[in-house]
């Protein structure tokens, strides 16, 4: 069997992995909570599911444009017209399969062999691979302080000749916190007077909490889209909660969206119209969904950071954004991969090792799922690692006693 190099140098989605490791144990009855998955609970929003359906019974299901339906893009300009106050024309828009492709498209569009991309970690767990993936050298830059936030003394220290693009997710997934206005500012202004590409991955950038807010990177650039370093992408998956519709968009300078035109035209053709159709509903509908998803998952991170609080041994960062935290479990294991099985195997509970994301010794847990979940998942992980806490628990019908600690 033959498997090129590049090919088996790329590593699986550990995400994504988990899912269906968590999916096999639940369907063999066993009651697992599932503290790794990125998505909201939620119906999509009705108008999304009508304009969908709509077009599904027109029974016109055909290729469309290669970068998206003209009506998609025309809601996606005002989208971009109300939540970052610039003008993008049709051509600076490009409608992908889900933000992953968008950020695929992207890089792909950008990064020479051997070029290097700066990647601010914790990461999200796909931008080294997609670097990788078009011979690009993904750079990790860690912030030194053991603290979530990069600073930009040590991003100027990781730039070389070499460099082409940093990559900069607020919200972050997985860490929760909200890079400060300043730092963005900061960031954007050494990416436009060096000629570095600024890839803003600003997939929740409004899931935000407690009024922080995510300004746009726009803001601190005078630049028009066509001479701007700054690629701005988003999606409907983490905004509506509509993960399985796969519809992301990058807005970018007309050449950059022709190129990544033809890439995607080669890979894709399209994104599939009714799920075009069904993004174009959730942007065209009343905003109130957005709202009423952000103070459901706001309200879940309440729950967690008070559950954690009792939690001994572990610090967490409070999140400001995303449907995520970072806790630091260093106190109880620092083999973040290995603590992450011991809970599945234990406590039936996935969470992801913060290895995945260049943060070793945490565990990303999600608090997209339902209060039930979170607060079972959370008292399972401290039986489970507290010595403190009781030695019995219920899971599922069976009554556990713990006998390891
Ligand atoms: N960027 C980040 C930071 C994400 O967390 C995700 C989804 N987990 C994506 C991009 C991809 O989103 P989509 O589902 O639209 O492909």
């Amino acid at each position: 069997m033959t498997i090129s190099q590049l090919a088996r140098s790329i590593l699986d989605s550990p995400t994504l992995r988990l899912n269906e490791e968590a999916r096999r144990l639940k369907e063999k009855g066993i009651p697992v909570i599932h503290l790794g998955i990125g998505e909201p609970k939620n119906r999509a929003p009705i108008t999304a599911i009508l304009s969908a359906a709509a077009k599904l019974s027109s029974g016109e299901v055909k290729y469309t444009p290669t970068d998206g339906l003209p009506s998609l893009k025309k809601a996606i300009i005002k989208y971009t017209e109300e939540n970052y106050d610039r003008v993008a024309a049709p051509e600076n828009i490009i409608v992908t399969n889900g933000a992953k492709q968008s950020l695929y498209n992207v890089i792909f569009s950008i990064v020479d062999p051997q070029d290097e991309v700066i990647i601010l970690a914790p990461y999200w767990v796909s931008y080294p691979e997609m670097v990788k993936m078009v011979h690009g050298i993904p750079v990790i830059v860690t912030p030194e302080d053991g603290s979530f936030y990069p600073r930009m003394e040590d991003i100027t220290d990781a730039v070389s000749s070499y460099t082409k693009a940093i990559i900069v997710n607020s919200p972050n997934n997985p860490s929760g916190v909200v890079f400060p206005p300043e730092f963005i500012a900061e960031v954007v202004e050494f990416c436009e007077s060096k000629g570095i590409y600024l890839i803003l991955d600003d997939i929740y950038h409004k899931l935000v909490f407690d009024g922080v807010e995510a300004p746009p990177a726009y803001k601190y650039t005078k630049k028009d889209l066509e001479s701007t370093r700054l690629i701005v992408i988003n999606g409907v998956s983490k905004l509506y909660g509509m993960t399985g519709f796969r519809i992301g968009w990058v807005i970018a300078s007309r050449r950059h969206v022709e190129v990544m035109t033809n890439v995607q035209a080669q890979i894709t053709s399209c994104p599939a119209v009714v799920l075009q159709a069904a993004a174009e509903g959730a942007l065209n509908s009343l905003q109130s969904y957005v709202e009423s998803l952000r103070l459901t998952i706001q309200n879940n991170r309440d729950v967690v950071m008070q559950e954690l609080k009792s939690f001994n041994g572990i610090r967490v960062t409070k999140p400001q954004g995303t449907f995520y935290c970072l806790p630091d479990f260093r106190a109880y294991m620092e083999d973040s991969v290995r603590l992450s099985e011991f809970l599945l195997d234990k406590a039936r509970v996935v969470t992801v090792p913060g290895k995945e994301f260049g943060m070793e010794g945490h565990l990303r847990l999600s608090f997209a799922g339902t209060v039930k979940d979170i607060t079972e998942g959370i008292a399972r992980m401290k039986w489970a690692l507290d010595p403190d806490s009781p030695r019995e628990i219920y899971i599922g019908d069976h009554k556990l006693i713990r006998d390891w600690l």
